[in-house]
């Protein structure tokens, strides 16, 4: 590959995901040729689309295609809630063990919001805790088994009409993603790392994630260290949110409160994340597909851009990725070319916003 030739994996998603990832493209591919690099995309499915034609919602091609690249942009796909496939996005992240998720939630001046100077972002394990997959369904054989060893074992007295799922937290993971968090503080000269946990009641689970984090902290006296309980934090992000800096979860505090940050900032259109892991990343919104929407060319392709933007400065084009978001804050600061969940006098398209954003770069 030539110097500033970028190999890609683009995977549309579903939903609103067509419109949103499309969108982004085309501000890559702008800020590409206006900064004088190339990139090679590499469209892959995953999700419905990729279950009709290969009959396999995650398959092979598509990880092969990440593996190779070594970065993905992805929107968001449609899990079905309760039945049917287990969560895509899950099965990607633990797949290519991309186990860091980082969710920047920063005012934008222009996007409606009750706050203005918030500066969090949620770091986020991505590989266990209760979304490890690890799950019993009701009534199944296997699973009045394992009632019956636990109601053995511990003299518990669950009862056989129970589901359980399994909620997994190790001790090389919290250590990986706490390392993650310290070193995330110190190259982007963040001051503080707050680690979220229950471990008042989960005191084996959150007790080990707690533990785990205040070791890690003692290597890095700079930044400073405190602990807090996800109910208290949750209230805390609505009153006091300049408390926040960093915040460290596990995965299903860090999908919940990186929500309530994102609403802290002006909604989900214009939320982005990062999915990191030791040989890939997948830059992805952090909404989902939001199927009423679809089609409708009304969404807000920002989250996915500013994904965009993130995902150019892992891959080194710094000066771009720059830009990009400045081109990003520009037309939502103006306001006059911007969807509808920003509250404009005048609504206009995904389409429309979009051209704003590269007419702004
Ligand atoms: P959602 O994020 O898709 O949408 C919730 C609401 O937020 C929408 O109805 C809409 O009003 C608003 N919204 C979201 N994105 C927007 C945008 N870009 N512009 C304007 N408004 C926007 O959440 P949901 O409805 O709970 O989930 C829909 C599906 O997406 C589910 O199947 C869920 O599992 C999936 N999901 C996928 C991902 C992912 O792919 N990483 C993440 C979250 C949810």
């Amino acid at each position: 590959m030539k110097d500033r030739e970028h190999s890609i994996t683009l995977i549309p998603g579903d939903g609103i995901g067509y419109e949103v990832s499309a969108a982004a493209q085309s501000c890559v591919d702008a800020i590409a040729s206006l900064e004088g690099f190339i990139v090679i995309w590499d469209e892959q499915q995953a999700g419905g689309d990729a279950m009709r034609e290969f009959g396999n919602v995650l398959p092979e091609k598509t990880l092969n295609s990440i593996r190779k690249s070594g970065v993905a942009l992805k929107g968001p796909i449609t899990t079905p809630i309760g039945k049917g496939f287990r969560s895509v996005n899950v099965e990607l992240r633990q797949k290519l063990n991309l186990f860091a998720n980082i969710r920047p939630a920063k005012s934008i001046v222009g996007a409606s919001s009750r706050y203005s100077g918030i500066d969090i972002v949620v770091i986020r394990e991505n590989t266990e805790d209760l979304y490890a997959g690890v799950g019993f369904e009701k009534g199944n054989g296997d699973t009045k088994q394992f009632i019956n060893f636990v109601n053995k074992k511990r003299g518990t007295s669950i009862t056989e009409d129970s589901a359980i799922s399994l909620k997994i937290i190790s001790s090389h993971a919290s250590a990986r993603i706490a390392r993650f968090a310290f070193d995330y503080a110190n190259q982007n000269a963040r001051k503080k790392v707050t680690v979220v946990h229950k471990a008042n009641i989960l005191k084996y689970t959150d007790g080990l994630f707690l533990d785990v984090a205040r070791r890690i902290s003692r290597g890095h006296m700079s930044i400073e260290f405190d602990d807090a309980i996800v109910d208290n934090v949750s209230m805390q992000l609505v009153t006091k949110p300049e408390n926040y800096d960093i915040l460290l979860c596990p995965n299903l505090y860090g999908d919940i409160l990186s929500d309530l940050c994102a609403g802290l900032i002006g909604g989900l259109g214009v939320a982005p994340s990062a999915n990191i892991g030791e040989k890939c990343a997948v830059f992805e919104p952090v909404h989902g597909s939001a199927p009423k929407h679809e089609g409708k060319n009304d969404a807000n392709p920002s989250a996915t851009i500013l994904s965009a933007a993130m995902m150019l400065k892992h891959i080194g084009e710094k000066k771009a990725s720059a830009r990009l978001e400045k081109a990003v804050l520009k037309t939502i600061r103006e306001g006059k070319v911007v969807t509808y969940d920003l509250k404009p006098r005048k609504v206009s398209t995904t389409k429309e916003m979009t051209g704003e954003i590269i007419d702004n770069l």
